[in-house]
């Protein structure tokens, strides 16, 4: 069978990866000039199975309302003349209701535990490195409020199978003694310990050099515009070269991973689908002092903001807004995230070399991404990952993979389907489809 793969970003590589591997030929088109350079460049670097609770949950609506109109609140919120942005926030409201959430966590958890399982099979099969690293994640808490939450959070992990374990402020030091400067404010942390970090971009450079070498043909600098459909199945899939040269290129199976750029290419088909662009913010700064710097990643849980040691550097990630797709900086956000470096971590990298970079995470409401059917026979999603594309690349890929070539896929999710197979997709497959036919 011949799939045509939309995106090398994280989706979009892993999906090519496994349909490769189980005997597809395979081909991947992106407009950039290599794999990983939009929102897979430089996020967060957590795979954090241990964080399955989506951002729309019971408190988050009293939360956004703390923050509404600071500009460096971890959460920002510009209202447009922007009917999507207004109708994902609608969704994004209903899915704080206590049972959604319970729900989405759910589903996210079982993928996430998935995924980082296939993620280790694939690297001890394939080798490849990119900075990563073991041990796990250590959540922080500041408050004691918080931290009184930690028992239910913690079995509800472990009924999930995911193991973690909780710790007060001495615990934590000696765990994670780069936060000794902390210890006075620290009300404890939960440590995720299946959780693991690494660079998704230099991930995607190497999976895709894997798969090159595997037969994956990678149209790079190639813009996809359209799409030519007979009889509600996908005939062409319409592209502009580096040098504005249209084209058209032809497969059996189509896989949708364009990220945030997914709902605009979906349009052209008459498909909706829920997902809105989520700006965030990371700087990248090279470690002045190695005996001093975090070997564990930390998130530090009040403030969204999240940090991995990536090789000699430090990534420093987080911030949410909400803006449409605006790709310029906002300093005072950029700001926030250097001034948490400082005051958590002081002395410890060279603020001076900070790389500055912001990205657009394709955001469903509930954080559940979109993976498997459409009402388009050959037309497949892998996208809508929202704050969790690369904890879960892996297992989204292979599940697609399975999915595309008939394997049922193994985690209790709610794939896209039209069947009773995989009926706890059904109330998503009604928010991706429309009547408009070509
Ligand atoms: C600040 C920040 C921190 C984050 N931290 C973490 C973290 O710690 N852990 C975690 O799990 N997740 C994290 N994420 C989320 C994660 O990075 C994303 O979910 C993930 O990168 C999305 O991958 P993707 O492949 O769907 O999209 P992308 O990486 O954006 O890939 C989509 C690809 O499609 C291509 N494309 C788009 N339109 C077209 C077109 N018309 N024609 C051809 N090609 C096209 C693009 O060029 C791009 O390469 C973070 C995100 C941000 C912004």
């Amino acid at each position: 069978m011949e799939v045509l793969v939309i995106g090398a970003g994280l989706a979009g590589v892993t999906s090519a990866w496994y349909l490769a591997q189980a005997g597809c030929s395979v081909t991947v088109v992106d407009r950039q000039p290599g794999p990983g350079l939009e929102t897979s460049f430089a996020n967060g670097g957590q795979i954090s199975v241990s964080h399955p609770e989506p951002w729309a949950n019971p408190s988050a609506p009293a939360t956004v309302l703390r923050w509404l109109g600071r500009e460096d609140a971890p959460l920002l919120f510009r209202l447009r003349a922007d009917a999507a942005q207004w109708h994902w926030a609608a969704s994004f409201l209903r899915e704080c209701l206590p049972g959604r959430t319970a729900r989405n966590t759910a589903a996210i958890a079982h993928l996430a535990a998935y995924s980082r399982l296939e993620l280790r099979a694939l690297r001890a099969a394939t080798g490849i490195e990119y900075e990563s690293r073991e041990g796990g994640i250590l959540h922080l808490f500041e408050t004691p409020r918080e931290f009184a939450h930690l028992p239910a959070k913690l079995r509800l992990l472990q009924d999930f199978g995911i193991a973690g374990r909780i710790l007060d402020p001495d615990q934590t030091i000696a765990v994670e003694p780069a936060l000794a400067t902390l210890r006075p404010r620290l009300a404890g942390s939960l440590h995720g310990l299946d959780d693991e970090t690494g660079n998704a971009h230099l991930f995607c450079t190497a999976l895709a050099q894997k798969a090159q070498e595997a037969g994956v043909n990678f149209y790079l600098n190639n813009r996809v515009y359209d799409f030519d459909v007979v009889h509600g199945k996908i005939m062409g899939v319409r592209v502009f070269d580096g040098e504005n040269r249209a084209g058209v290129m032809r497969a059996d199976a189509v896989v949708l991973a364009a990220g945030s750029y997914s709902p605009l290419l979906a349009r052209q088909l008459g498909i909706e689908l829920p997902i809105y662009p989520v700006k965030g913010y990371s700087i990248t700064v090279p470690i002045l002092d190695e005996a001093r710097a975090p070997h564990l990643s930390l998130t530090d849980e009040s403030r969204r903001v999240v940090c991995s040691r990536l090789g000699s550097h430090l990534r420093v990630a987080g911030t949410a807004e909400l803006v449409g797709y605006n790709l310029s900086p906002n300093p005072a956000r950029g700001a926030a995230i250097m001034d948490w470096l400082e005051d958590h971590l002081p002395g410890v990298a060279d603020l001076s070399g900070a790389e500055h970079w912001c990205g657009l995470r394709p955001a469903t409401p509930s954080n559940v991404p979109l993976i498997g059917r459409t009402r388009i026979a050959n037309l497949f999603l892998n996208t809508g990952h929202g704050t969790l594309g690369w904890t879960l690349a892996c297992g989204s890929g292979k599940a697609i993979s399975d999915i595309i070539t008939g394997q049922r896929p193994k985690p209790d999710f709610p794939f896209l389907g039209p069947g009773p197979r995989w009926s706890p997709g059904r109330a998503q497959l009604s928010a991706v489809s429309s009547n408009k036919t070509r």
